[in-house]
């Protein structure tokens, strides 16, 4: 027993040494015990990191602020008027999306609306929104107040779907199914991809496809995804896609979010949508008197002037991501996860209940468990032995070990940690 525990260890040891992403933790603030150790950090999916290169590049626009004023909209050492563009290549390669089809902007709740505005038409029957019935909560608000903004009930017209009795996660067929049994009445596919509570991962071209070819528009929720798994937003054929950068992304609290908007709507001006100055033509914006006249692609769903405060630590962060890629990233996480549930299945303990998919195409970082008969407490002892994970009442622990800054190591010491603490209970 004793020597199969050094031999996974050992194998941790190895697989950290050999890291091509090893030199990636540094680079990154890892918040400290009292005892001046690092915790583990498995809270990535909630709030990415500060990289040490943020503070350099927001005190570069403190500075340009502080001796330029106004003038630093155009001579700032990166001017500030085409500030957001800056983001847009590299943002657009993380997602797998053309850069006219990408824009960063506001923050994701908001861009969920400004989707909708433009992609939830209700007409006639076709006036349903399905989506997950563990859909993150602010979405369920979202949708439900869109509804209601048409004038209609959700009682009858937001459909969710729910895992079967017993089970965690939505198997792919049934997701056909309700499209199938549905389509007809359903005038918005909107699904958290991955979603946050199981860590399960869709097929975003197969739903596309199903939704489309019932005639229904199809848009993602990609909080959980960007940034953690590979996607490719344009050939997934989506409508929209919408996500916040403060999770894997490690662009601070609150920070601005993202939007992608397939190259097919771009320029449509049939699409009702709510307009400001930054969307207008950017040769003219400044003539304040012109009527409206749409950027081509997804920058003409901006209305406002960016935070540049809060953008200039998303580009900081992003050129990590440039840097890396996100097939390299992709690879790490999920050896990292297979080793998680590697090592929670050696368990062998009847408590423990792995929510997410142990299929690697259905997943991303996150593992979520479920320790039965088990309370905050459990919680509590993890963050006191030195690790910080997110809690879902009553009994869920996610831990998402985050290519970027995470070992190999800190996923033996988890489990070692749990189990100890199981034993102890
Ligand atoms: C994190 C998250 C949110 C939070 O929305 P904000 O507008 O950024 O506060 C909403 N939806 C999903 C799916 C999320 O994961």
């Amino acid at each position: 027993m004793e020597e199969e525990k050094i031999d996974v260890q050992a194998y941790a040891m190895q697989k950290d040494q050999e890291d091509p992403l090893k030199g990636y933790r540094n680079q990154f603030y890892l918040p400290k015990q009292a005892n001046g150790e690092p915790y583990v950090y498995f809270c990535g999916n909630s709030l990415g990191l500060q990289p040490k290169s943020v503070k350099e590049a927001v005190n570069q626009e403190l500075l340009d602020w502080q001796n330029l004023g106004v003038e630093g909209h155009l001579q700032a050492k990166n001017p500030w008027l085409p500030y957001h563009e800056y983001l847009t290549p590299a943002m657009a390669k993380m997602v797998g999306a053309k850069e006219h089809e990408v824009v960063v902007m506001n923050t994701l709740s908001v861009n969920l609306h400004l989707m909708m505005v433009s992609f939830y038409q209700p007409k006639g029957d076709r006036n349903k929104i399905l989506i997950e019935s563990d859909a993150f909560p602010s979405d369920r608000y979202a949708v439900t107040s869109q509804i209601r903004y048409h004038g209609l009930d959700p009682t009858d017209c937001l459909i969710a779907l729910a895992p079967r009795t017993g089970e965690h996660c939505l198997r792919p067929e049934d997701i056909a199914e309700s499209i199938k049994q549905h389509g007809d009445s359903i005038a918005l596919i909107l699904i958290g991809n991955t979603n946050y509570y199981t860590g399960q991962y869709f097929d975003m071209k197969a739903i596309t496809k199903l939704g489309h070819d019932l005639g229904c528009t199809v848009g993602f929720d990609c909080a959980h995804a960007a940034g953690n798994v590979a996607l490719q937003l344009h050939d997934s054929g989506a409508d929209f896609a919408v996500w916040c950068s403060y999770k894997y992304l490690n662009a601070g609290p609150g920070s601005i979010g993202a939007c992608f908007v397939h190259e097919r709507h771009g320029n449509r001006t049939d699409l009702p949508k709510f307009t400001g100055w930054w969307g207008h033509n950017k040769e003219t914006r400044f003539g304040m008197r012109d009527a409206y006249d749409p950027i081509p692609g997804a920058e003409s769903w901006q209305l406002s002037n960016p935070p540049i405060l809060s953008i200039a630590a998303v580009w900081a962060s992003l050129k990590l991501f440039d840097e890396v890629g996100m097939d390299a990233l992709t690879r790490k996480s999920l050896e990292l996860t297979g080793y998680l549930l590697a090592l929670i299945d050696s368990l062998d303990n009847p408590r423990i209940e792995v929510l997410t998919p142990l299929d690697p195409n259905q997943r991303g970082s996150q593992v979520s468990i479920r320790v039965k008969d088990s309370g905050k407490s459990l919680f509590d002892e993890l963050y006191n032995n030195g690790i910080i994970a997110d809690w879902r009442e009553p009994d869920v622990i996610r831990v998402a070990p985050v290519p970027f800054y995470n070992t190999f190591q800190e996923v033996f010491m988890f489990v070692e940690i749990l189990k100890s603490l199981l034993v102890d209970e």
